[in-house]
């Protein structure tokens, strides 16, 4: 059966704890590339190859070389209106808790108070030999001085952002938190997701397994369509705008 953006307020406005869980489909309409849309990063490289550990350790140039066009890519992009209608119903109580696989701080900078990223996000430079922390800024900046494009750090190992690159592990407290609030949601949305990364892709088990409901707004199938209670295919930014429109008017 087609569902409607009626349908999703509805179950939103009856949840006691509504989570939602984004990915990259999320922020398409922003102008991020996703992994695996037509178009999307998966066609032009292997992520799994240029952003990983392996690469960053044994090929620092080449790992920096496909990672700055992405936090350059940053500079000229907005939340859209999906990101602006989750925030929005956070503001409200509807949505109690925000998961993303996303490192575009675009959640953030939407108003969203706490987004649990669970693969790290674009906000930091470190150093896995010393730990020694910086800024973004002072992150560009060193790329920026150095002749082959590696920030180092005052130890002098490479620096990495704060995403969390293939073979690294995911940050433990994220995680945690984000199994504690799939297990409590009686609603779980998804919002751009394909579900096909774990562990994420297991957390809509959870929230089905204690009982909860699910809903699944994404242009593409996931594993989970025949399980969701309402199932959502137009784009995420129209969609999540009329959701908020219909619950204003159940509202009124
Ligand atoms: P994915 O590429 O596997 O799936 C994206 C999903 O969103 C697909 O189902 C696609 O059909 C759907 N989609 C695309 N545009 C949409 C739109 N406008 N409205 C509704 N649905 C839309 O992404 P994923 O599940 O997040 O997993 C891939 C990994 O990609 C994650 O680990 C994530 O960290 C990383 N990633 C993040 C960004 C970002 O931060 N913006 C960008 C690319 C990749």
């Amino acid at each position: 059966m087609a569902h409607r953006a009626d349908d999703l307020a509805s179950l939103l406005a009856d949840a006691d704890h509504a989570v939602v869980l984004t990915g990259a489909g999320i922020s398409t309409e922003s102008g991020i590339p996703d992994f695996r849309s037509p178009g999307g990063l998966w066609e032009r490289y292997d992520p799994m190859e240029v952003a990983s550990l392996t690469t960053f350790v044994t090929e620092p140039e080449r790992f920096w070389r496909f990672h700055r066009p992405r936090i350059d890519g940053l500079a000229g992009v907005e939340p859209n209106a999906a990101h602006r209608a989750v925030a929005e119903l956070e503001r409200r109580g509807i949505v109690k808790a925000l998961v993303t696989q996303n490192i575009d701080r675009l959640h953030a900078r939407a108003g969203s108070p706490a987004p649990i990223e669970v693969h790290g996000a674009l906000d930091r430079g470190s150093c896995l030999r010393c730990g020694a922390a910086v800024s973004m800024d002072e992150l560009v900046a060193r790329a920026d001085a150095a002749e082959d494009g590696v920030p180092r750090c005052a130890c002098g190992f490479p620096m990495k952002s704060g995403v969390v690159l293939f073979g690294e592990p995911l940050p433990a407290d994220a995680i945690e938190a984000a199994h504690a609030e799939a297990e409590h949601a009686d609603v779980m949305l998804v919002i751009g997701s394909s579900l096909l990364v774990a562990p994420v892709s297991e957390l809509p088990a959870l929230t089905l397994r204690r009982g909860g409901r699910l809903a699944i707004l994404t242009e593409s199938e996931t594993p989970y369509d025949e399980m969701a209670e309402v199932r959502l295919h137009g784009r995420a930014g129209e969609v999540m705008a009329e959701v908020v429109a219909a619950l204003d008017r159940r509202a009124a």
